[in-house]
């Protein structure tokens, strides 16, 4: 085995670290504070192939390993959580289902504007009365019309519409076929009937925007079905089973920001006559944050791996989101609890990673569903 990254993986770490921690870090207090993603900053990461990592070279993009695309979700969530929501729900949730199922007439028409850096795409497929069981509680149905699918229903919670030149969306197309009865569609923003509500009012990650969105008769042409009719449930768990690599690694990037916080912390507080970083109980919370966030990493990086194996990886995706997850909400907290009172105060960057970490174990699979999905897996794999 090699736990190393190879020469190029190490090179793009070290420029997205750098273009992260100057463009991106010193803004992120701003972004939470006001709400807005900073949209010049989004603008430079096109350059760089941040916003088409899942993109191969010959369809315009950097042709990146999923290792590196992780890297990537990790620095700019080290960075920034909001910035690293939207920009993750971009590539994994938009970009990469146009990458697996897209025509090649619907990449050459899509990629540019998404590659472009004016834009972020978004998929849509929580409901008002549907997020864990979509199969289950999906309302929103779109009727073949001969020339168009016309579309009627509404959803919740939907990172980035406001940016987004189309959404991805899931259907109903065929109440009668089951789990083969949804269909994923193409949805320009620009369609009449389509409603983008204001922005939530959130937790955390305030600078990413999620929006409740409506469809009122919104006519789209048939050729904007994404892949097969009757495909859009699996194409949709393939699709967040590589997005939870995604939120994964945005979790260790969010985790490892409250240790290097929590490092820089300690060794300034004094009590007692020296720094708190020499008071054993410190040491301990440090060690058990360092040792949990390279465990997480090394997860997310192996389920990546496994992805690029072109093996089944949904189980190594589960866990890796699960763990990761989980340990960033013990990293927030005991940094927090590093800082005592200060770690309370908006003034230090903790409390913001805290709120920000927090959708983690929710978005893309909670992390009961998670443990549904792994026990599933293992219970499978047992020979009794
Ligand atoms: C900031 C933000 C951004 C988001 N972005 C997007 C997006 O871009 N696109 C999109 O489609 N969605 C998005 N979501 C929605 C998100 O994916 C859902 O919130 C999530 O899947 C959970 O669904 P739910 O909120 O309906 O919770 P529910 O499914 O109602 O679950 C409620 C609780 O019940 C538990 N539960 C449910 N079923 C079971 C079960 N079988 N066994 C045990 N426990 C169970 C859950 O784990 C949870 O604890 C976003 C959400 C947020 C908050």
């Amino acid at each position: 085995m090699d736990f190393q990254l190879n020469a190029e993986q190490h090179m793009w770490q070290e420029a997205v670290h750098d273009f992260c921690q100057t463009e991106l870090k010193p803004r992120a207090a701003r972004t939470d504070a006001e709400a807005k993603l900073p949209l010049d900053v989004i603008k430079k990461m096109a350059p760089l192939g941040l916003l088409a990592l899942p993109v191969a070279e010959a369809d315009g993009g950097p042709g990146l390993d999923t290792i590196s695309a992780a890297i990537a979700i990790e620095e700019i969530g080290r960075a920034c959580g909001s910035t690293a929501l939207s920009v993750a729900a971009h590539n994994g949730l938009c970009v990469s289902p146009l990458v697996a199922f897209g025509s090649t007439e619907q990449k050459a028409k899509y990629l540019p504007a998404l590659m472009s850096g004016n834009t972020l795409g978004a998929l849509a497929l929580t409901e008002p009365g549907a997020g864990s069981d979509l199969a289950g509680g999906v309302q929103t149905t779109a009727v073949d019309e001969g020339d168009a699918w016309v579309i009627n229903g509404s959803k919740a919670w939907i990172t980035n519409p406001s940016l987004a030149p189309l959404i991805i969306t899931l259907c109903r197309t065929d109440r009668a076929a089951g789990t083969h009865g949804f269909s994923l569609i193409i949805v320009e923003t620009n369609r009449p009937g389509l409603t983008i509500s204001p922005p939530e009012k959130k937790m955390g990650l305030k600078g990413s925007p999620t929006h409740m969105l409506t469809f009122d008769h919104v006519h789209v042409p048939c050729e904007n079905l994404l892949g097969e009719a009757g495909q859009g449930l699996q194409q949709t768990l393939s699709t967040l089973d590589g997005g939870r690599i995604g939120i994964g690694a945005m979790a260790v990037g969010l985790a490892q920001a409250a240790l290097d916080e929590a490092i820089r912390y300690a060794k300034e507080r004094q009590t007692f006559g020296q720094p708190i970083a020499q008071h054993q109980a410190i040491q301990h919370m440090l060690a058990d944050m360092s040792t949990e966030i390279e465990a997480a990493r090394l997860l997310v990086y192996r389920a990546a791996w496994v992805k690029d194996q072109r093996a089944n990886f949904g189980k190594e995706a589960a866990m890796a989101k699960l763990f990761a997850s989980e340990a960033a909400e013990r990293a927030a907290f005991k940094a927090i609890q590093i800082h005592g009172g200060y770690g309370y105060s908006a003034e230090f960057p903790v409390e913001r990673i805290y709120r920000d970490q927090r959708l983690l174990t929710i978005g893309e699979g909670t992390s009961e569903i998670l443990r549904t999905v792994i026990a599933r897996r293992v219970l499978g794999a047992s020979p009794t």
